[in-house]
């Protein structure tokens, strides 16, 4: 898919007001809306301005802070709704998330929403939510929304204190009826802390454990993990009866992962659906922040130009980062590598690890390549 005229997905973080303080907010998410963040006349605007990418229209994910934190909601999504506009929501789970208000964002339009669950247990996902019970209450609001119609997509940020858990977490999707997983790798940005990002190594367990997870009627994304594309290549490309763990010498991460898939929903029955479409940071993604900062993803916190000053589409099309990053011009192993335009490694992971944005990826196991 081309990606040079239009995005696939435009991330505005509408607020960073939330009324939760997760230990790995990338937003660094606050009780109040903080200055500078677009009124409700400029959030109108820009959602005009969005209607002007073409040749398809990207899907506008509305997300914070907490995006129920927006008094004007309602308007923002009917006017996107009126121009042909699909919308998502990225809410958090608070009591803002009940079902009157739900129900009349249902009826203005919302088909999708996303939920973030970290844990497979409560401990666990509580902990990293810094709420007693928000496991409990993510539960209910997952049902909730699907009672209500939604298309479920449940987030969760793969990191050192949750990784045993990502089977478990797994089944709850099956569970809820979740449309598709959305695995978030976690960069240090915001208050993600760098000794929770995985080894390189585990990465790939995990990558090989999600294109297990995906046979069981979920389709799994990957966000900053692109090299996850890469293992779905290897794993399609894999002679049937072939061992995944003998094949690329997984470690224990992957034989524990994979053996709680099947302990806790049985044989896979499905065809794999690890999604494999070729998008990176500011290659079919595009992030405007609550001030009207616009960069080329949510991670990547490299400010490209503000959409008080400058026209959104104008931006993504021609901000030389971007048609850098589009065109796959990285240094180091991702320069090098055949998976460079499929995977093009994590830009944001660069930039964290090294300052250069068109660096390599630190966190892919692939070897080096020759020079
Ligand atoms: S070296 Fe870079 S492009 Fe190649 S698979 Fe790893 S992250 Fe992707």
């Amino acid at each position: 898919m081309n990606f040079d005229e239009a995005p696939v997905l435009i991330f505005w973080e509408t607020t960073r007001a939330c009324g939760l303080a997760c230990r790995h907010c990338r937003a660094e998410a606050v009780p109040y809306p903080l200055p500078g963040q677009l009124s409700p006349a400029e959030g109108a605007r820009l959602i005009d301005q969005f209607a002007g990418f073409r040749p398809r229209r990207p899907v506008l994910v509305l997300t914070g802070g907490d995006v129920m934190e927006r008094p004007d909601l309602s308007d923002l999504v009917s006017r996107a709704r009126q121009l042909g506009l699909p919308v998502a929501l990225a809410p958090s789970v608070t009591p803002r998330l009940e079902e009157g208000a739900l129900a009349h964002l249902r009826g203005l339009g919302v088909e999708s929403v996303s939920i973030s669950l970290d844990g497979g247990d409560a401990a666990t996902h509580d902990g990293v939510r810094g709420v007693p019970g928000h496991f409990e209450d993510t539960l209910a609001a997952l049902r909730r929304l699907s009672s209500l119609g939604f298309k479920l997509q449940v987030n969760t940020t793969a990191m050192g204190y949750n990784v045993s858990q990502l089977a478990a977490i797994a089944a709850i999707v099956k569970d809820v009826g979740a449309a598709s997983w959305e695995v978030f790798f976690l960069v240090k940005i915001g208050r993600g802390q760098a000794e929770q990002e995985l080894s390189p190594g585990d990465n790939e367990d995990v990558a090989h454990f999600l294109f297990e997870a995906s046979r069981y009627g979920f389709a799994v994304r990957s966000v900053e993990g692109p090299w996850c594309r890469r293992v779905a290549a290897w794993r399609r490309a894999l002679p049937a009866g072939t061992d995944p763990a003998s094949a690329f010498s997984l470690g224990p991460l992957y034989r524990h992962l994979t053996s709680e898939l099947v302990r806790l929903m049985g044989e896979p029955l499905g065809e794999p659906r690890l999604a494999s479409a070729g998008t990176r940071d500011g290659h079919g993604i595009f992030f405007i922040a609550h001030d009207g900062t616009a960069y080329p993803a949510g991670f990547l916190p490299l400010a490209l130009a503000n959409v008080r000053d400058e026209d959104p589409v104008a931006i993504y099309r021609k901000h030389p980062l971007l048609i850098a990053i589009r065109e796959a011009r990285f240094s180091g192993r991702c320069g090098r590598c055949e998976f460079r335009e499929v995977c093009g490694g994590s830009r944001a992971r660069a930039f964290a690890a090294s300052g250069d944005p068109l660096g390599e990826d630190p966190a892919c196991a692939y070897p080096a390549l020759p020079h």
